[in-house]
């Protein structure tokens, strides 16, 4: 039975890329020819279980059922008409079989009981079966039943072969998570014989398994993979079942050990100490036109005592679109700059990158700090001459694409790493850029390695249960303030049809004097075509509005044609101005106030929260058109339903993950995914919290507990952690 077909099959996503182990090979290599065959028979064998992630007996005996099936009951085929489309097991004798060609190479079988018949059809099947399902041969089939051309019949039943009388499982039958070539049969042996040789000895205190009232170890295990006949089914199979709740405790544990331990791992690390909150500093905050939010000031508290360490810091600074990020990243590097360090800000986009430039060497420059550009786009000339007042040290403040990484260039005196938008970059790239300081950074007196601080910046809202699940080895700062004086965007749902009256009212706000964003339908499938509509849209809205000065921006053009644009809008010389998502980060046209996103139901939350983060940025009291293409169906609706409702970016992707689950918020970070293969984030936020509990107290009380914990679960996997 495909282990596909279960949505939930926990099978390992990271397994698929391990390579098969060299060991097993060079075993063969070395055996006698006798028993060479089966040798190599059984490492194949063995290939293909670590290809499901399953190296060790212990991996083995933690491959736990993806689900379980009824096979308790047989049902008389003469009644199976009431239940067509539910899977069912049927038993009788074979008779006839042939091999049909209509339309295409097929195996055809006919069983019957004393009721009925029902015709079983196999698609692929080989030879070795034609002959096991002969005439007169009795068969147990189960599968979904349905109303085929010459009446019920089966299509790619599993089945088996059994003897007349044989009895029936009084209890469910579990079905493990499968690769190719390894039959569920196969796969119980295996886990079988592990189980025989495992030390079964709980990991988990006493005091701390009564205290959370979970089940022992072993019984938990042995009954997931031999479910009692008594037991409650239902909650075996939702995974409510004491026996799932002690193996996802375990899980979500280890994950907690291991993220936190990498992050006290950290601490052993060697970092610049940027005391120095020093002139530029002050000046800085001096000549800013604005007082910093309550908010503002309590996480740029938190980042300087950070980077007064003489370890790392790694802190995910959080915020709502428009809350006031950058500034708080600009003060953090005027520290880093007083205290005689290079600081870096990269930014996931040229357009974002450049604004960043602009904004922060505008409050820059003029306090005599040398900032420093460095994007892809620059000409060769210039960026031997940006490279080499990075490397020369003369740059304080490098701000710029991924060209920072790609770029052969080291910074002599890199005190603090900024990444803005994180989740838009891989785990490796933000690596790569870190390391670009490491060891230079400091004199060769210091005996440790040496590696900047580091301040990573998203606005993409992450709910709780998530953040402390993918996020447990970062500090977390979180601006949870608007800067005042902002009205409240009012964001309007619009069937797609009343595109004319939408077109109107663009017309009649840029008379008004404000300026907006038509933001083009998302084609995920080809970017040709989304390009293409964008044109199109860009013309048939030129045509329309002949008295307004109309702009398109999007992902294919020149770095310099997008900035011309954009700073035609900026300065308000474009009226309206059509883009696809190249705006949905971090762009800041305080002016704009419009905004209209078609084919809206076709975004994801957070990025229509992105988006329409690009207007309410000034006093003006701000509208979000959402339009959509009819009909919707009811996620559809509920989903567009809450971007009308709420603002607020952590209330949207709360209401978000109920309605979708988690895969949507992880972006570039997914290394933590790798470990949780039995917890559900949604309905197991409880356990979250009480993992992360007994983690802290696991990690100071009792190491002996944390590393045979930890070696129990994650034991090959945990390299995937190391980031
Ligand atoms: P984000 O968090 O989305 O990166 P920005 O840093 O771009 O937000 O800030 C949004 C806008 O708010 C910018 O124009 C910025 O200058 C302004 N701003 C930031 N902090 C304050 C504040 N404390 N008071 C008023 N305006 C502010
Ligand atoms: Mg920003």
């Amino acid at each position: 039975m495909p282990a596909s077909k279960n949505k939930s099959a926990p099978v390992p996503r990271s397994a698929a890329k391990r390579a098969p182990s060299k060991a097993g090979k060079d075993t063969t290599a070395k055996m006698p020819a006798a028993s060479a065959a089966t040798a190599s028979a059984v490492s194949k064998i063995e290939e293909k279980l670590r290809r499901l992630g399953l190296h060790t007996d212990m991996d083995k005996v933690l491959h736990l059922p993806a689900r379980y099936e009824d096979e308790t009951q047989v049902r008389r085929i003469g009644e199976l008409g009431a239940i067509y489309g539910q899977p069912v097991q049927v038993e009788g004798v074979v008779t006839a079989c042939e091999v049909a060609f209509r339309p295409r190479r097929q195996l055809v079988v006919t069983i019957s009981d004393d009721s009925g018949q029902v015709t079983m059809r196999f698609l692929n099947f080989y030879g070795s079966q034609v002959k096991q399902l002969a005439e007169g041969n009795r068969v147990r089939a189960r599968g979904e039943v349905r109303h085929g051309f010459f009446g019920a019949e089966m299509v790619h039943p599993s089945y088996k072969m059994v003897n007349e009388g044989a009895p029936l499982p009084d209890a469910l039958t579990p079905v493990y998570p499968a690769g190719e070539g390894l039959s569920q049969t196969l796969l119980r042996k295996t886990i079988v014989s592990a189980m025989s040789r495992i030390d079964w000895r709980d990991t988990l205190p006493d005091a701390l398994r009564t205290a959370h009232q979970l089940m022992p170890f072993e019984p938990a295990i042995r009954l997931l993979h031999n479910p009692p006949p008594e037991i409650d089914e239902s909650a075996l199979i939702d995974r409510s079942h004491d026996a799932w709740v002690r193996v996802k405790f375990d899980e979500l544990l280890a994950q907690q050990l291991s993220m936190k331990r990498a992050q006290l791992a950290r601490r052993d690390k060697g970092a610049p100490v940027l005391k120095q909150v020093g002139t530029l500093s002050r000046a800085f905050l001096a000549q800013l036109p604005f007082a910093l939010t309550k908010a503002q000031q309590r996480v740029l508290k938190e980042i300087r005592h950070d980077m007064q360490q003489a370890f790392p810091m790694q802190r995910l600074l959080q915020g709502d679109v428009g809350s006031g990020k950058t500034v708080v990243a600009a003060i953090a590097a005027a520290q880093a700059i007083d205290s005689g360090f290079q600081a870096v800000l990269m930014a996931p986009t040229e357009i974002l990158a450049d604004q960043h430039f602009r904004k922060i060497a505008g409050w820059m420059a003029p306090l005599g700090v040398r900032v420093v550009w460095l994007t892809g786009s620059l000409k060769k000339k210039e960026k031997v001459e940006a490279k080499t007042l990075i490397e020369n040290g003369e740059a304080q403040l490098v701000i710029g694409t991924h060209a920072l990484i790609q770029e052969d260039v080291q910074l002599s005196k890199l005190g603090l790493v900024i990444v803005d938008e994180q989740h838009r970059f891989g785990v490796g790239q933000r690596l790569t850029l870190r390391n670009k300081g490491a060891d230079n950074a400091t004199s060769a007196r210091k005996q440790r390695a040496t590696v900047p601080h580091q301040l990573m910046m998203s606005a993409t809202p992450i709910p709780r249960t998530l953040a402390m699940t993918y996020y447990a080895d970062l500090e977390v700062s979180v601006i949870d303030e608007l800067p005042p004086g902002r009205t409240p965007i009012v964001t309007r749902v619009i069937d797609q049809n009343r595109r004319d009256e939408v077109i109107e009212r663009v017309h009649a706000a840029a008379l008004e004097g404000r300026q907006i964003y038509w933001v083009c339908p998302l084609i995920e499938e080809s970017e040709a075509l989304q390009l293409q509509t964008a044109t199109d849209t860009y013309t048939t809205l030129s045509a329309a509005l002949p008295d307004l000065r109309v702009g398109l921006v999007h992902g294919r053009m020149k770095p310099a044609e997008k900035q011309l644009v954009m700073d035609g809008f900026a300065q308000g010389e474009i009226h309206l101005l059509v883009a696809t998502t190249v705006i949905e980060v971090g762009v800041d046209v305080p002016n704009a106030s419009l905004m209209v996103i078609e084919h809206a139901e076709r975004f994801g939350l957070s990025q229509l929260h992105q988006l329409r983060g690009r207007v309410g940025r000034g006093s003006a009291a701000s509208v979000c058109l959402l339009l959509y293409q009819s009909p919707l169906g009811p996620v559809a609706k509920q989903r567009l339903a809450i971007m009308r409702e709420f603002t607020d970016g952590f209330e949207i992707a709360r209401r978000d993950l109920e309605l979708r689950g988690p895969g949507e918020f992880l972006g570039a970070r997914q290394s933590g995914q790798a470990m949780l293969r039995f917890a559900d984030l949604e309905t197991d936020q409880w356990l979250v919290e009480r993992a992360r509990d007994a983690a802290q107290m696991l990690l100071s009380d009792d190491p002996a507990t944390v590393d045979a914990h930890l070696a129990r679960w994650l034991g090959s996997r945990e390299e995937y952690l190391k980031v």
